[in-house]
């Protein structure tokens, strides 16, 4: 069977889903590999690096989306380009399902098969597929980066000949994948890091990595996320109250915020309110990554950099895995890569086998022969 990949038509998507070394791979499993031309040059992977590792670079969009049993590619995808799916063809990609009504019901038109890779179950096994933790772990250390390129100040402190610097003073608000890979970055740069989450499980982890958890004067537990599947519940109004006075202690010390917090199928809750930022040193940076579900802070614009009356610079962006796009693609080549090595039993064959009872393929497959197939039931397997 062959597998394709085309040129990433949504603007300012850099990344690709398949690279030379994952194609390389999907030929130790039997599979012709096609890629898009042009398609890998914003990620840094020419078409002649293409074809050095044996993929074959095909012309145009539609030709490649016909020649192709398999599309593995990244942005969710367009009608136009769900239009081209047939009934033996199997998709790959970020999805959205949740909010994609028309793209399910096309794809069960089609009669294709659709696997959405933000649905991959966050079980151990497939940890290897699980594309959200790529990218998030990217985000994070993005975030960090970006917050160092608009901070007038070293991170770390330093003794000079021309006098002492203190070392910046980090907080991230939300300890999940993104947030811890903040808090190592930030560490690394020789900040002094805090951290907090309502998960009190990841306060061991944040100290583990050099950071500080923010602890709460509160007398109630806070919420155990392993008791809500590893993810955040919502707050009780006390424990909100609890948590912003924290914050407001805070605002005045810290030199760049970075926040993550997020809530599964709701809009990120608003932590940082306008009278934190107001009280933040001129020079400041807050990094929002949850700017993509309304924002944690209030004053973020969503794809924008503001910088407030305060001198406050509040960044917004929610493209930072495209930003690096060679770092993502090659993470996110090597999740689908994985994918197709469960979609492969026989190894070597290049046919792929849809096992619906496999916890893993089931819990990501949105369309299947003509079906919608999502939500999926919850998996059998840790
Ligand atoms: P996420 O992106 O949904 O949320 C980010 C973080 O925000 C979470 O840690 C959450 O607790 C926190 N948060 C929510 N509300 C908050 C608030 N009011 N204040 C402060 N923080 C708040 O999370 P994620 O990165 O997707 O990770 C969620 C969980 O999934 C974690 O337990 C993680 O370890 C787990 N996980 C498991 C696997 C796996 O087993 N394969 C893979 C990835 C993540």
């Amino acid at each position: 069977m062959k597998i394709g990949t085309p040129k990433e038509i949504a603007e300012g998507e850099n990344r690709v889903a398949m690279t030379p070394d994952s194609a390389k791979a999907l030929q130790k499993l039997g599979y012709d590999c096609l890629v898009e031309a042009g398609a890998g040059v914003k990620a840094g992977f020419a078409d002649s690096v293409y074809e050095e590792a044996g993929v074959t670079v095909v012309d145009g969009a539609e030709a490649l989306w016909a020649q192709a049993d398999v599309i593995a590619k990244v942005r969710i995808p367009t009608t136009e380009e769900l239009e081209r799916l047939t009934p033996e063809k199997t998709l790959i990609t970020f999805f959205n399902p949740g909010g994609n009504t028309e793209g399910l019901e096309l794809a069960k038109a089609k009669g294709a098969n659709v696997i959405a890779m933000e649905m991959v179950p966050r079980i151990s096994r497939a940890q290897k597929m699980d594309a959200l933790s790529s990218m998030a772990n990217i985000a994070g250390y993005r975030a960090v980066i970006e917050a160092g390129n608009n901070f007038g100040r070293f991170f770390t402190g330093q003794v000079t000949a021309a006098g002492k610097v203190p070392p910046a003073k980090v907080l991230v608000v939300g300890a999940g994948v993104a947030g811890l890979a903040a808090i190592g970055t930030s560490t690394s740069l020789g900040a002094i890091t805090y951290a907090f989450d309502v998960r009190p499980e990841v306060a061991e982890q944040v100290e583990s990595m050099g950071a500080e958890f923010v602890y709460l004067d509160f007398e109630e537990e806070q919420v155990d996320g392993a008791a809500t599947g590893g993810y955040a519940a919502v707050s009780s109004p006390e424990f909100r109250e609890a948590q912003l006075a924290k914050f407001r202690e805070l605002a005045p010390e810290v030199d760049i915020v970075i926040t993550t917090a997020l809530i599964p199928n709701r809009e990120a809750p608003k932590l940082w309110l306008a009278d934190m930022v107001a009280a933040m040193k001129p020079g400041s940076v807050i990094v929002d990554l949850a700017a993509e579900r309304g924002g944690n802070v209030e004053g973020t614009v969503k794809d924008e950099k503001v910088v407030t009356e305060n001198g406050v610079t509040i960044v917004g962006y929610t493209d930072f895995p495209s930003r690096m796009a060679t770092q993502s693609s090659t993470l996110y080549a090597t999740n689908i890569r994985h994918m197709m090595t469960d979609l492969t039993p026989g190894k070597t064959d290049g046919q792929v086998v849809h096992n619906m009872e496999d916890d893993v393929i089931r819990g990501a497959t949105v369309a299947y022969q003509g079906e919608i197939t999502f939500p999926p039931p919850p998996p059998k397997t840790k």
